[in-house]
This record gives structure tokens, C-alpha cells and sequence, in this order.
């Protein structure tokens, strides 16, 4: 097992540091410290740049299914990753404990997510759930299923016509 006390000497910059802070490749950590390697990476990627955009745009072109195939993961690891937080640690509707990744969503406890959803800021982000992830995921949003967003909606509306009749 890996302890936090473990060093390792860089074989770039020569300083002892924490095992943790070089990075992992496989199952083994690299020789360079995770600064080395980022910084030889962003040299490298100075140096190489044209290559470098080339060899991407060409990657992409040749293995479209593949990329798609990451970009669609990546999106549904990072949707499972939000709804899990705002589901208080499991990735299921807050208020029922319906876990069918289909029928979850993040609702905006007080209201008003339309609205957001559509705002300016987030015509910026590619989806809802990047949008909280960046934000360090803020308050006041909770994962809720298709049936418990459905209840609340009719709830808000019961109320609001009672509010109405009593005025
Ligand atoms: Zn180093
Ligand atoms: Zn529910």
C-alpha cells in the first residue's frame, strides 16, 4: 500500500517529494514530478504545436466513433458525478431514492431553472451538469426524478392557484 510518508527523488528537478506527486502511468509512477512532466509537456507542445493540432485533427477524423464514444463517457461520468453529489452521496432522486440514471435530473430547489438554464451564462457551457462542476457545485440545486420534478411542479402550482383564491 501507498502512504502518504513514501518519497521519491524527481530525476528533472533532483528534489525529494511526496510518491503522490508524480504522476501515475499504468500501474507505475513516472520518474518526473507532476510539475516536470507538465512542464515538459507545455514545452514540448510549444515546440510541436502545428504537429500537434494536425495530429489531433487527423486522430479525431480517423477514429470518429471513438472520440464520440469518449466524449459521450466522459459526459455520462461527469452526469453520474453531479447527480451523485446533489443525490447527498448516492446517485438516485433525493427525495424517493428512484436510481435509474434516465430519470434523474438536477432540479433548482427554489425554482426559477428554466430561466437559468437558458441564461447567457450557461449558453457558454455545454451542458448543465459541466456548468455545476465548474462552479464547484454551488447551492440550492438537488437530483430529483422525473416523477418527484413532476409532484413538485404540480405542488408549486396547487399552491399558487390557492394563493391567488385567497387573495
Ligand atoms: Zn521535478
Ligand atoms: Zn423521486
Amino acid at each position: 500500500m501507498i502512504t502518504n510518508t513514501k518519497t521519491k527523488v524527481c530525476s528533472k528537478c533532483h528534489i525529494e517529494k511526496p510518491v503522490l506527486e508524480f504522476p501515475l502511468r499504468g500501474k507505475y509512477r513516472i520518474g518526473y514530478c507532476i510539475i516536470c512532466s507538465r512542464n515538459i509537456c507545455r514545452m514540448w507542445y510549444k515546440k510541436n504545436r502545428a504537429y500537434a493540432i494536425e495530429y489531433n485533427k487527423q486522430y479525431q477524423h480517423n477514429h470518429k466513433d471513438r472520440v464520440a464514444n469518449w466524449r459521450c463517457n466522459t459526459n455520462r461520468k461527469l452526469k453520474i458525478k453531479v447527480l451523485t453529489f446533489y443525490g447527498n452521496g448516492r446517485c438516485a432522486c433525493s427525495q424517493c431514492g428512484e436510481d435509474r440514471l434516465a430519470c434523474l435530473s438536477i432540479d433548482h430547489i427554489n425554482g426559477g431553472g428554466h430561466k437559468h438554464r437558458n441564461s447567457k451564462e450557461l449558453a457558454r457551457f455545454s451542458s448543465f451538469y459541466r456548468w455545476l462542476h465548474q462552479q464547484h457545485y454551488p447551492l440550492g440545486y438537488r437530483t430529483l426524478c422525473m416523477n418527484c420534478q413532476f409532484i413538485k411542479k404540480s405542488n408549486t402550482l396547487e399552491r399558487e392557484k390557492n394563493d391567488k383564491n385567497s387573495n
